[in-house]
């Protein structure tokens, strides 16, 4: 903008610098935040579409304001990235969410699983493993009870160090599933070869699904695709009874949504499980 002129300088440097300062404000925040762990993970269940029970819950973060409010997950996640911070944060959120997981089944819940959004960059610095084995063995729980969401754009470049670092997490019996399936660009065939046992379908797709929507040839496909590799689907964002019943006769296992209810605070959603 500077190169622009005297005026033209003058005419956006004041927008521009108000919104870099507020970045900057809300950077700092964060960084003292995430050292002072100043989150909170909600829960949402996933549900076994043919028994109605909860198969397992995702965690989902947020960050508390002074104010009472929250800010949301897609907001400050980025930012958590673009600050070298992401994986300070990410490792307490799997160390609570196993320990979350670990408290749920002994008050009765003895298969509940716990699937956890990690970040593409979560994958960059080789620690992730160190650290979902620690978080395991403090909260005393197997492996298999754990799941981890990575989107379709880590997989996008195949790299050895993530392909590595993906099967001594699966050779541990954490599962992998591959979360906001069909927003981007990959097919199933390809993304065959990273183990995964679970393609989440992304609630773009899902949310409302009618018998004249021009997705549920979209959703079918990608159910059946999925099961013919030997994989679970799980729909995000059910709202509806209706929706539902499609899915269910579409094939699809596990469904997600408010239909059931939306993520709960950690007190909430210890009642909901308890009935
Ligand atoms: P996501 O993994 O796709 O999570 C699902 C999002 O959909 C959640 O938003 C959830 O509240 C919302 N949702 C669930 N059911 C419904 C429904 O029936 N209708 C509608 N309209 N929305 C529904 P949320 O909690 O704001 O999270 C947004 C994104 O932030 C997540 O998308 C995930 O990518 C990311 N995220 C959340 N927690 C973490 C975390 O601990 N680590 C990382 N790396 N990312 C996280
Ligand atoms: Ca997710
Ligand atoms: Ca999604
Ligand atoms: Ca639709």
């Amino acid at each position: 903008a500077k190169s622009d002129g005297r005026n033209t300088y003058c005419f956006y440097a004041p927008e521009q610098d108000a919104h870099s300062e507020e970045r900057f404000t809300l950077l700092q925040k964060l960084r003292s935040a995430v050292a002072n762990k100043d989150f909170e993970l909600y829960y949402q269940p996933i549900i076994d579409l043919h028994t109605g029970r909860t198969a397992s819950v995702e965690a989902l973060l947020r960050w508390p304001q002074s104010d009472g409010s929250m800010i949301g997950p897609d907001k400050f996640i980025p930012l958590a990235e673009s600050a070298g911070v992401i994986n300070t944060l990410g490792s307490w959120v799997i160390a609570q969410a196993c320990l979350f997981c670990a408290s749920q089944r002994e008050r009765g819940h003895s298969d509940l699983r716990i699937a956890v959004n990690i970040s593409a960059l979560q994958f960059n610095d080789g620690m992730l493993k160190s650290y979902v084995e620690e978080a395991l063995a403090t909260a005393k729980l197997p492996p298999e009870a754990l799941e981890l969401e990575l989107t379709e754009s880590l997989f996008l470049n195949e790299s050895s160090a993530i392909l590595q670092q993906l099967s001594a997490l699966t050779d541990m019996g954490i599962t992998i599933s591959i979360d906001d399936f069909g927003t981007g660009y990959s097919n199933l065939a390809y993304l065959r070869k990273f183990n995964a046992s679970t393609l989440k379908i992304d609630r773009s797709f899902i949310h409302p699904l009618t018998s004249d929507d021009n997705d549920v040839p979209l959703v079918q496909a990608m159910i059946t695709m999925a099961s013919s590799l030997g994989m679970h689907t799980i729909a995000e964002g059910i709202e509806d009874e209706a929706t539902k019943q499609m899915l269910i006769e579409m094939g699809c296992q596990l469904g997600q949504g408010y239909h059931w209810s939306k993520p709960l605070n950690e007190q909430e959603i210890t009642d909901k499980l308890r009935n």
